[in-house]
């Protein structure tokens, strides 16, 4: 049989959520105020076929590392470490946030995840999770995967995706 189709394999599952606080900042001078999402990662990854296992990647294997990528950001205030409006500090127990040089927040430093991204926006919350998957996936030696796509959705029927191709 020749094969002409590709093959991409999708996991989201109940547990691939993850319920954090966050604020967006906007272009001028607005910025929302502090509020959460119940976010839920979808991730989808394309490749060739393994001839020996004939699949493209294990499901167990991504699932396990999506969970413990969802379970670092759950239950946590997102921060964003590049956005140059806010001026996230940490100083001992504590992270200080202000905006525009006006002291904003105090947060407990364990309930945070300081991120390196420019805003918490799904669009760069996607990003960052693709990256960190793709470096799992390099330790894992994962071979043969031409591409990532991640989806994150902050509410029902509002998400973003990002694609990256696989060199
Ligand atoms: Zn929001």
């Amino acid at each position: 049989m020749q094969r002409r189709g590709e093959f991409r394999v999708s996991v989201t599952k109940d547990y691939l959520v993850f319920a954090s606080a966050h604020f967006v900042t906007f272009a001028g001078h607005r910025c929302e105020g502090l509020h959460g999402h119940n976010y839920r990662a979808h991730v989808t990854v394309e490749g060739a076929l393994d001839e020996e296992s004939w699949l493209v990647f294990d499901f167990v294997v991504l699932k396990r590392i999506m969970r413990r990528l969802c379970e670092e950001i759950d239950h946590k205030v997102l921060l964003p470490l590049h956005n140059p409006k806010l001026q996230v500090e940490e100083e001992g127990e504590s992270v200080t946030v202000a905006y525009e040089g006006k002291p904003r927040y105090v947060f407990p430093r364990v309930d945070c995840a300081l991120l390196p991204v420019p805003n918490t926006t799904v669009e760069m919350l996607a990003e960052l999770l693709t990256c960190r998957l793709r470096a799992e996936l390099q330790t894992k030696g994962a071979r043969g995967l031409t591409a990532i796509e991640m989806e994150i959705e902050e509410n029902f029927g509002q998400s973003a995706i990002y694609r990256v191709p696989l060199p």
